[in-house]
């Protein structure tokens, strides 16, 4: 055996090199020294050296083993698998390319072995009208998920057999191949080839679930959406979601409640806004009128006088806000409406009351119509004539 060089002098770095120092002279040896790049013999070898170095010191807990304990100590430690073994090469892929994915990818460093898989995670939306909102609602609803095969229990197996472990894992799963790179032997686990990381051998697979284990179908559940659910608002229902590989959780589920857009009642928040018609007459004398709330009917007062476009609040008529006491409010908005037909006695009534009022009486019968579907829009006039 020949003793190994300091991996400090190696890298040609300091004992104090920080971290992105080491990094960044490892990057540089690396393309220096990378066997695609690097025809002569001893490159390889090289390049095999800096690796190892680089494994080592840009662990903090390996640099500081052999720091304190030196390559004697440290060796006796560790193993060459052991050494590369979480190290870390992901920002050189740029560098390694496929022969970088290949020695570090399949069993070191940031290995993603693919074991049992989580089962995915689900949306549903929910509709609902602004009123079932408003008072919260519990809904039977029918999620299309994949579940667990009911025939087989899971096992993919035809019922009445089972399945036996898989020949080439073992039923693990992942099969580890040894594979000659430069830094030596090493160890690559992967997905077994053979089941797929099942880990199992079906015989005679299961008719429903053609040996999968899993089927599509639907499943009913409740859904509580509390009093005062914004559009948009998102339940989660752990463990609802599509069904995991064996030994592994299923996904969540997610209701999303989407509210439907009313004719009459308009949500901004916690607060809700309408209109309501009044005539001339009402608004002008003063009335009390009933105003439909998400609450239920209520009895609102129109002071005398009131303009077109006015508004009225109706206190903890909105909605109730989720987790909390505080509640919004309503707010009336008045739409005056102008009679559109007046016979004679009535527009002679109205002259009068204008030439009393102090109002421009300059009117002419047969033109009052033209504005019929702009409501209000004769009294608006009126008001602004009056501001000016
Ligand atoms: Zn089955
Ligand atoms: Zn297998």
């Amino acid at each position: 055996m020949t003793s190994k060089s300091d991996y400090y002098e190696i890298l040609g770095v300091s004992k104090d090199a920080s971290d992105d120092e080491i990094k960044k002279t490892y990057r540089k040896l690396a393309m220096k020294y990378h066997p695609d790049k690097n025809d002569s013999p001893e490159a390889e070898e090289k390049f095999k050296e800096i690796s190892e170095a680089y494994a080592v010191l840009s662990d903090s807990e390996k640099r500081a083993s052999y720091d304190k304990f030196g390559h004697a100590g440290f060796d006796s430690q560790y193993s060459q698998e052991d050494i590369f073994r979480g190290a870390d090469f992901s920002d050189f892929g740029d560098i390694f390319g496929d022969i970088f994915g290949n020695i570090f990818g399949g069993g070191f460093g940031s290995t993603r072995t693919r074991g049992p898989q989580r089962g995915a995670d689900l949306q549903y939306e929910l509709r609902l009208t602004l009123e079932e909102a408003y008072k919260g609602k519990t809904v039977e609803i029918e999620v299309p998920k994949i579940i667990t095969c009911d025939k087989c229990s899971g096992t993919g197996a035809k019922s009445g057999t089972v399945a036996k472990a898989c020949p080439e894992c073992r039923g693990s799963g992942n099969v580890q191949r040894t594979i000659q790179t430069p830094f030596g032997n090493m160890i690559s686990q992967s997905t077994c080839p053979t089941c797929h990381g099942s880990g199992q051998k079906i015989d005679t697979p299961c008719p429903k679930c053609s040996g999968k284990g899993k089927v599509r179908s639907t499943k009913k559940m409740s859904v509580a959406v509390p009093a005062g659910a914004p559009n948009g608002m998102r339940l989660r229902y752990p463990g609802d979601g599509n069904v995991g590989d064996p030994g592994a959780p299923a996904g969540d589920l997610y209701v999303v409640v989407r509210i439907t857009q009313d004719g009459y009642f308009v949500r901004e928040g916690d607060d809700v806004y309408v209109n309501v018609d009044l005539n001339f007459i009402q608004a002008a004398l003063g009335t009390e009128i009933t105003v439909r709330t998400l609450g239920g009917d209520v009895m609102m007062t129109v002071p005398e006088g009131t303009q077109n476009g006015s508004t009225f609040r109706l206190k903890g008529k909105g909605f109730p806000r989720v987790n909390s006491k505080s509640v919004g409010d309503q707010y009336v908005t008045i739409n005056l409406i102008t009679p559109d037909k007046l016979s004679t006695d009535q527009r002679k009534l109205l002259e009068d009351f204008a030439k009393t009022s102090g109002f421009d009486t300059t009117t002419k019968a047969g033109v009052k119509k033209k504005e019929k579907k702009e409501k209000g829009g004769f009294f608006k006039k009126v008001k602004e004539a009056f501001e000016e």
